[in-house]
This record gives C-alpha cells, sequence and structure tokens, in this order.
C-alpha cells in the first residue's frame, strides 16, 4: 500500500492548514524534551517569528540509560499543546506505548514513532488503528525495505497518514553520532508515495554541519527537515550537545531557505 506502484501521486499529510508532502518543505523544529512550559514557550514564540508552523518536543523519552531523563509523560503533551495553542501551531510528540496512542490525539496533531520502537509491530498496528497522522523514523539499523514495511503496518491498519523521516543509521564512522543515508531520500520518494523528512539533529549529532545536511536533503527531494532547539541547550535535560539556541536557530533557518528553500 505505501508503493509507487500502488499509487503513482504523493501523499499530503493534511494537519489543518498545514501541508506536508507533495509541494514545499516543511520545517519541524523544537526541543528534544519537553522540560518546561516556560522552555517549550520561549521555542514557541521564536517559531512563530520565523514563519514555522510545526513544533516538535519529546515528552515520552527513549533513553539508552535508564538513569537520565525520562520525560514529563502525559503532563508533557499538555505542555506542548498549551504552548502550540498560544501561538497557533501544530506539534509532534512521539508514544512509546501502544495504549497511549488513542488519548495522543487529544493533546498533540502527529505522533512520532522513533527510531527504537520502528519495528515495534504492537505499536505500528495501534498507529493503524487511529486516524492522527504518524511521522515514522527509520530504525538505527533499519534497511529501506524494513522500514517501507513498518510503514506498510500502519496503512494497512487503515491509517493512511503516514510520513518517513530519516534519522540516521548505525556505521562505524563516529566523526558525527550516526551517519545520514542521504540516498534513502530519492530512494523512499521513488519506491513510495508517503512524505520524507529529515532529522538533522539526530543523524549528525552535531551543530555545526546541520546547515549544510539540510540542504543537501531539500535538493535529494525531502519534504521536510526536523531539528532540535532548546532556549538554552547547555542545561538541556537530552541532547545537550546538539540542539541549537534560538539565535543559532535563526541562523540556521534563515542559511537553509536562503535562496527559497534550494528549489
Ligand atoms: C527524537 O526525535 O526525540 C528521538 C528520540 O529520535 P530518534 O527516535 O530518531 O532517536
Ligand atoms: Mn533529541
Amino acid at each position: 500500500l505505501v508503493s509507487r506502484k500502488k499509487q503513482k501521486e504523493d501523499t499530503i499529510v493534511e494537519l489543518g492548514g498545514v501541508s506536508i508532502g507533495g509541494g514545499r518543505p516543511v520545517m519541524v523544529a523544537g526541543p528534544c524534551s519537553v522540560e518546561s512550559y516556560e522552555q517549550v514557550r520561549q521555542v514557541a514564540a521564536a517559531l512563530k517569528e520565523a514563519g514555522i508552523t510545526v513544533m516538535r518536543g519529546g515528552a515520552f523519552k527513549p533513553r539508552t540509560s535508564p538513569y537520565d531523563f525520562q520525560g514529563l509523560g502525559i503532563e508533557g503533551l499538555k505542555i506542548l499543546k498549551e504552548a502550540a495553542s498560544e501561538f497557533g501551531l501544530k506539534t509532534i510528540s512521539e508514544i512509546v506505548d501502544p495504549a497511549h496512542v488513542g488519548l495522543a490525539s487529544e493533546y498533540i496533531d502527529v505522533i512520532q514513532i522513533g527510531a527504537r520502537n520502528m519495528q515495534n509491530f504492537e505499536l505500528l498496528k495501534a498507529a493503524g488503528e487511529v486516524r492522527t497522522p504518524i511521522l515514522l523514523k527509520r530504525g538505527l539499523a533499519a534497511t529501506i525495505d524494513e522500514f517501507l514495511h513498518a510503514a506498510e503496518y500502519i496503512v494497512a491498519g487503515g491509517n493512511t497518514q503516514v510520513m518517513l523521516i530519516e534519522r540516521g543509521i548505525r556505521t562505524y564512522e563516529r566523526a558525527t553520532r550516526n551517519t545520514l543515508d542521504i540516498s534513502a531520500v530519492p530512494i523512499l520518494k521513488q519506491e513510495s508515495h508517503l512524505p520524507v523528512l529529515v532529522d538533522v539533529t539526530h543523524s549528525t549529532g552535531r551543530k555545526d554541519i546541520l546547515a549544510p545536511c539540510a540542504k543537501a536533503a531539500i535538493a535529494a527531494g525531502a519534504d521536510g527537515i526536523m531539528v532540535e532547539v532548546h532556549p538554552d541547550p547547555a542545561t538541556a535535560l537530552s541532547d545537550a550537545a546538539q540542539q541549537l539556541n534560538i539565535e543559532e536557530f535563526h541562523r540556521f533557518y534563515a542559511e537553509v531557505t536562503r535562496t527559497g528553500w534550494g528549489v
């Protein structure tokens, strides 16, 4: 069902005024984790100022260590919703538990399924049962074929509003946190009609190359970019090293869109 052979036209995911896929690329930005109302509000205000309409923020954080900040849970989703509605933004947040998929639509516009859960088949099936758009991240070591099959689970369940996001894969290279597989973008666009985004923050894990990687993604045909922004990255409870501060974010956005998204 996700194959181009099945459907020639691009799937366009509609978020009430914001469309993703088949047109102008979209920028999704926001903090790694929702930490407080004030923190999210500062980011939301900056996004609004830049004309950005979709904000991300993690409330359920799948952390490598059990001793690291695990997120504010439902309370975090409430904070995200409140700050977003003040500025008229759409929201994306990760859900990790199939039991939360149904209630997520009360708080957020898009459910993210994280890299670590790309093959959590019960979560994929739950995502297929709702009508909330899903942003599916590529697994840390998933092939493109496995990625598309994971998306197939959701669409086969009846939810056609699925977006794919390349977020880097694990290779031997240590200069970046993961290796951004830029070739995945044109391959996914050829093989599937679903929108394809690129997460430059988690794929590279370093701030200094975000703009060229985002430009490369757009040049390769991506429908959008995800980037992490925090009012004070040094104090961030997760991904402190690679989140942009607000000033850096404005510079990044100006650079990436300098030539009109390079398209
Ligand atoms: C995230 O986007 O917050 C995240 C945890 O990313 P990933 O699942 O790609 O590691
Ligand atoms: Mn992060």
